[in-house]
């Protein structure tokens, strides 16, 4: 229930029609990522990116109704009939729908059913997939002296013959044609534009999943854009843009220009902080997959934590190695209801600069950052330091860091208290999709973050996928790189700046050089 229902006092279900946005999912609306939030209930059809899904709070449920050309899991009136049972057990229902509900989505059908049986229900618009194609495929479907008016048209009315379109008043339009549903018409949407007096050498483009990192645009007129697209194996979803507009995309094209654009990139890193790492790869315009290779969870032993926290005071300083052990320092830290105060009179190291900025969140100013993600360099800073010795350390890590750094820090003359502040245990969702793509050479791109993203990805997928395969192999810094080489595999890109920025920096310096 949402908490405007709550106030309202009103009890009853009720269903919001949302446009998802034509594919790439960071499309949707505000408000339709925050109703998603509160959904009890989630009725999706295909075309829908899988990371809208991640909106959805844990315990919802999730219902595919998979509304494909032909295919229908659902047909249409079980859909709505569907819709008024959830909202009449008094669930909140998020219908989510592709581009925008009211256009070609037969969204109309479903309101009017949801109003005949007397349920509340709203609708929120989404980008359809005219507006989205048109600005990822650089084709303004307005412009100032080139086109004032713009019409969508089905291209698929062999169900509905009611819907049959003007073809004269098409041939005669001053302005742009938008098909929807046409890779199956094409030729014959082309056949009778001319037919009807439109000029064969009218500009047109195919946009086939437009927005998503595998667009493809086809540009070329209204006489050969059919034959083109047969001979391209155009395939849907895909729209044809007819108009002098099209032109305008030699200038106004950017998606294409992105630097990791179609590239398909796989994230190993634990799920919390992959997708910050994902939506960088689809800002670059390369496509995400994620592979968490590793999940972050409380540490198996709690007490020695909780003590050293209760003795903060006894310490000189606390080394932090990582954004995780900064944040369940601090979880724990406050559940012993104290605060950030507690670390007055106590230095604090941190190894790498995400992890001082992480340590700034909780009000702390690191004394001394290392600023390579390498905790050797940490050792060779507090050197300059003035040296440890006898110096009272805690080190709060996972249950998986290797000892070495505490071994330098004691051949320093500290004296170390390491800690497990979080565990970290294998996850290998998705694994079979992930080996899959890579035995059809269907992937880019492998990022690993840290030796161990790169033993437990290793622990499901047969490094002999990878071995002779075409796919680059990226590591975040030498430590990385040295566990991949132990495994024989090559590494293709090293980062110099040992972050997640960093490295898919590397990997963009890596397919510019490539393409040279
Ligand atoms: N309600 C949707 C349209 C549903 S009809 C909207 O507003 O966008 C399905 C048709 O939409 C497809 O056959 C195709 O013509 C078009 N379409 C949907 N997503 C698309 C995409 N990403 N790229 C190109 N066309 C798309």
């Amino acid at each position: 229930m949402t908490e405007k229902q709550k106030t309202d006092g009103r009890s009853e279900g009720r269903v919001y029609l949302i446009g998802a946005g034509p594919g790439d999912p960071r499309l949707i609306s505000l408000r339709g990522k925050n109703l998603l939030e509160e959904a009890d209930v989630v009725v999706y059809d295909r075309l829908l990116s899988e990371r809208l899904l991640e909106y959805v709070k844990t315990g919802a449920e999730k219902i595919y109704v998979g509304k494909s050309s032909g295919g229908h899991t659902l047909g249409q009136k079980e859909i709505n009939s569907l819709l008024v049972s959830l909202a009449k057990k008094g669930k909140v229902v998020v219908r989510l729908k592709g581009g925008d509900p009211f256009v070609f989505g037969r969204g109309g059908e479903e309101v009017i059913e949801l109003a005949e049986a007397g349920v509340a229900f709203e609708v929120v618009p989404g980008i359809t997939a005219a507006t989205g194609a048109g600005a990822y495929a650089g084709i303004p479907l307005t412009h100032r002296g080139l086109s004032g008016a713009v019409a969508f048209v089905t291209g698929h009315n062999a169900a509905d013959k009611d819907s049959e379109p003007d073809w004269g008043a098409l041939g005669r339009w001053k302005g742009t044609l938008v098909f929807y549903m046409t890779v199956a018409n094409m030729e014959e949407i082309c056949r009778k534009l001319i037919a009807s007096g439109l000029r064969p050498s009218t500009p047109a483009a195919v946009v086939e999943n437009g927005t998503k990192p595998k667009q493809r645009v086809l540009v070329g007129n209204v006489e050969n854009i059919a034959l083109k697209s047969q001979r391209q194996s155009i395939v849907p979803p895909s729209l044809l843009i007819v108009g002098e507009v099209v032109r305008l995309r030699e200038d106004a094209g950017w998606y294409e220009k992105l630097p990791l654009h179609a590239k398909r990139v796989v994230v190993t890193r634990p799920a919390k902080q992959a997708e910050g790492m994902a939506d960088m790869v689809s800002d670059l315009g390369g496509e995400p997959v994620l592979m968490p290779s590793m999940k972050i969870t409380r540490p198996t032993c709690i007490e020695p934590l909780k003590s050293a926290l209760r003795g903060i005071e006894r310490f000189d300083g606390v080394v932090f190695t990582s954004k995780n052990a900064v944040d369940s320092f601090f979880h724990f830290l406050f559940g012993e209801g104290s605060d950030s105060r507690a670390l007055k009179g106590v230095l604090t190291f941190a190894v790498g600069s995400q992890t001082a900025r992480r340590l700034r969140g909780y009000g702390i100013r690191a004394d001394l950052t290392a600023e390579t993600y390498t905790t050797e360099g940490l050792v060779e800073r507090l050197g300059d330091w003035g040296g440890l010795n006898g110096a009272r350390l805690l080190c709060p890590r996972s249950n998986i860091a290797p000892p070495d750094l505490i071994e330098l820090l004691r051949a320093q003359g500290a004296c170390v208290e390491q800690v497990e502040a979080y565990s970290v245990e294998r996850d290998n969702t998705n694994y079979e999709e992930v080996q899959k793509l890579l035995e059809n050479d269907e992937l880019d791109c492998l990022t690993f973050t840290s030796s161990s993203t790169v033993e437990n990805f290793f622990a499901a997928i047969t490094p002999e996928s990878v071995r002779g395969g075409g796919v680059v192999v990226a590591s975040i810094g030498p430590r990385t790189t040295k566990t991949l080489q132990e495994l024989n595999l090559p590494v293709h890109v090293e980062a110099k700046e040992h972050s997640a920025t960093g490295l898919l920096w590397a990997i963009v310096a890596y397919f510019r050089a490539e393409h040279r």
